[in-house]
């Protein structure tokens, strides 16, 4: 009996081995662009923790096809999710890309980027800024955390710098909307024909929003800059795509939250580790990976809440 069972795991735990070597020797994504709107497509990430069996793929990336050529928002999270993105355009769309638009220096979302090194590639200053100083130890981390995926990767800066502004690709007219608050810059692109915002990290829908650079103050002062937009179709950076601002209203909502219990906690005079047992609401309970993103942002955030306390006193 003992025999037979230690067989049976045996043989499970050789199995599963060989479904994950298999999924990660593979190396391919599965990208499947879906239209969201005349001329738009997403590509969907999951709602997870980077691991070795996503390969970083927790993101959403976009393209716009024009009459001139292919959009591009944001390139993923490897050389090769970038080489798979551009090849599933070419297959649905047969255009050239024609523009690439990063929305921040996060990892997931640029380290695509050699894929289109043969294509303007822009972003806001402060995102290049981001991408040239910490550029090469994000790929490193992001290395460490999905290994094999990540080979031949390498953080490339973005050679275009854009602004607050309105251009025209190909008869399509695209808002450039520079806002911040998730990070020192954030990008957001609004698609005017069909009414397609694509948001950025800005707006995280049914996925625990990330603040490794975050400043939440701005940040919530970015989603009423988004949601005075309006908008028919909304592509969180990450989470499913929306036809309300019901990733608006969730992001903010948490994020008030946030803001909320780690300045009380503050003020109660608590240490981090007490911070980080502070009990979440139950209307985020359905929130993928919340409770691990509350206390990375409690080891992130809280140091600047306890000094916020004691400003008043050393004053
Ligand atoms: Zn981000």
């Amino acid at each position: 009996m003992i025999r037979f069972n230690s067989w049976g795991l045996a043989l499970g735990l050789m199995l599963l081995a060989a479904v994950r070597a298999g999924a990660e020797t593979s190396f391919d994504y599965g990208l499947e662009p879906q239209a969201v709107a005349d001329g738009v497509h997403v590509l969907l990430g999951r709602t997870e923790h980077f691991t070795r069996e996503n390969g970083g793929n927790i993101v959403n990336t976009g393209f716009i096809v024009t009459d001139d050529g292919v959009v591009v928002i944001d390139t993923g999270p490897s050389r090769r999710y970038g080489e798979q993105m551009r090849a599933a355009i070419a297959r649905s769309t047969g255009q050239p890309v024609r523009q690439v638009y990063l929305t921040h220096a996060h990892p997931d979302h640029f380290l695509g980027s050699q894929a289109f090194v043969d294509v303007p590639v822009a972003a806001l200053a402060g995102t290049r800024h981001s991408i040239r100083t910490r550029g090469d130890a994000l790929n490193s981390n992001l290395y460490r955390l999905v290994g094999g995926w990540m080979a031949g990767t390498e953080a490339v800066v973005p050679a275009q710098v854009v602004e607050d502004s309105t251009v025209m690709i190909g008869g399509r007219s695209l808002r450039l909307i520079a806002l911040n608050g998730h990070t020192t810059s954030d990008l957001a692109v609004f698609d005017e024909q069909s009414a397609t915002l694509f948001a950025g990290d800005l707006v995280f829908f049914d996925r625990a929003a990330t603040t490794p650079d975050a400043d939440i103050d701005q940040w919530l002062h970015s989603l009423e800059r988004l949601r005075a937009i309006d908008f028919k179709v909304l592509v969180p950076g990450h989470g499913p795509v929306l036809r309300d601002a019901a990733g608006i209203e969730q992001t903010r909502a948490y994020l008030g939250w946030l803001a909320g219990a780690l300045r009380k906690a503050a003020r109660n005079g608590m240490d981090l580790n007490e911070a980080m047992r502070a009990p979440l609401p139950p209307e985020f309970a359905k929130i993928a990976v919340i409770k691990e993103e509350f206390e990375r942002s409690v080891i992130h955030l809280y140091p600047e809440y306890e000094l916020e306390t004691l400003a008043p006193v050393s004053r």
